[in-house]
């Protein structure tokens, strides 16, 4: 139906394209007088070193930081460069945020939901159960107000984020019994940081956190009954199926979680405006490209996961994924009565959440 004030939002639309496109004449004609200008090439030379929550050159993950430095590196005619270091190299993994927020490395890559213990908030700029997917994470980020409340969090500790990666959806974990009923969960020792430990601590389960490392270790011995890790092609790379019996889907806990960079304030400060715009640019394109990585390799490992001999997929029934999400539901709801700052970025996530929800229902 037109309206008068669509009429006038058109007529506005319009006026402002063609205002848009005089823009870029305009722009187009500067940028003519600046190539008669002497060119101006910054050559400080610049060394970074970056610590990480993963292992040295760790599939997809660790090498995304090394991809990262390399492009910084030909971006700035390798005046600026950045040594990447594994895990416990020069500090431990989860000491990644404390090593760049006192400036004791310029820069780190990991994920939020690893510094819940110091911001409760922090695990809602990567990923919390049932929450957004990879695409519309990025919308929240680059689109509406999730960068300015991810920078907001950490500007106390002098660290600043920017989004570096992306898993894509996860899988939702290898188990060594079948989950008929949500009474399954009583009892089950599973591996699972962050919040998705804390649901399924309230079905009755123990939530173990364990480094990478030990896992498939503590799987095979029965020290753990099941564990979540990734998806098909990490997975695969870990070696899940070779002792686990069921592989299950969806995985409700991480939906799309944000991998980041992290960067000590001062010496994102010192650096030229030109080595922070291709930090900036080198961090967007790691973004896109890991979480393209995983989605390209994730169906050819899943089918190599279907034709190993003693791994059944198996979906949770819709019963188990309700009183999941009830019990995720209550989890964020504890959270938010006991820190206001974390009340106020998920009211901001769960609003945009419910818009992007809505026009996706349209658009797919
Ligand atoms: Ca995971």
């Amino acid at each position: 139906m037109k309206t008068k004030h669509n009429k006038i939002n058109r007529k506005q639309f319009l006026k402002n394209s063609i205002l848009a496109s005089a823009g870029i004449l305009a722009s187009s004609c500067s940028r003519d007088k600046q190539h008669n200008a002497p060119a101006i090439i910054t050559k400080k030379r610049v060394r970074w070193r970056m610590v990480t929550t993963w292992p040295a050159n760790f599939p997809v993950l660790g090498e995304g930081c090394n991809k990262l430095a390399e492009w910084v590196e030909e971006m700035s005619d390798g005046n600026f460069t950045i040594k990447v270091y594994g895990s416990g190299e020069l500090a431990p993994p989860l000491e990644t945020f404390d090593a760049v927020s006192d400036g004791s490395v310029e820069m780190g890559n990991g994920a939020a939901y690893y510094w819940g213990g110091k911001m409760p908030a922090a695990p809602i700029f990567c990923s919390i159960p049932f929450g957004m997917n990879a695409q519309q994470m990025n919308a929240w980020i680059y689109g509406g107000d999730g960068y300015q409340l991810w920078k907001d969090l950490y500007a106390p500790f002098d660290v600043i984020p920017f989004a570096g990666g992306n898993t894509g959806p996860q899988m939702g974990g290898w188990f060594n019994k079948k989950m008929n009923t949500v009474d399954d969960f009583k009892g089950l020792k599973m591996r699972m940081p962050g919040l998705g430990g804390k649901v399924i601590e309230k079905l009755g389960a123990a939530a173990v956190v364990s480094p990478g490392s030990e896992i498939y270790t503590n799987l095979e011995r029965g020290v753990i009954d099941a564990t979540e890790w990734v998806g098909p092609y990490h997975d695969y790379l870990m070696g899940f199926y070779k002792i686990a019996k069921y592989y299950y889907t969806p995985g409700w806990h991480e939906p799309g979680p944000v991998l980041e960079n992290i960067i000590n304030r001062e010496a994102w400060e010192n650096l030229p405006k030109t080595y922070q715009s291709i930090l900036k640019a080198a961090s967007a394109r790691q973004n896109i490209w890991s979480l393209s990585v995983f989605e390209a390799k994730n169906n050819e490992y899943l089918n190599k996961i279907k034709n190993s001999p003693n791994v059944e997929i198996l979906r949770f029934s819709q019963d188990i994924l309700d009183a999941l999400q009830k019990a995720s539901n209550e989890v964020m709801e504890e959270l938010c009565a006991q820190d206001t700052t974390t009340k106020k970025i998920y009211e901001n996530y769960l609003d945009f959440k419910k818009r992007i929800t809505q026009w996706n229902s349209y658009a797919i």
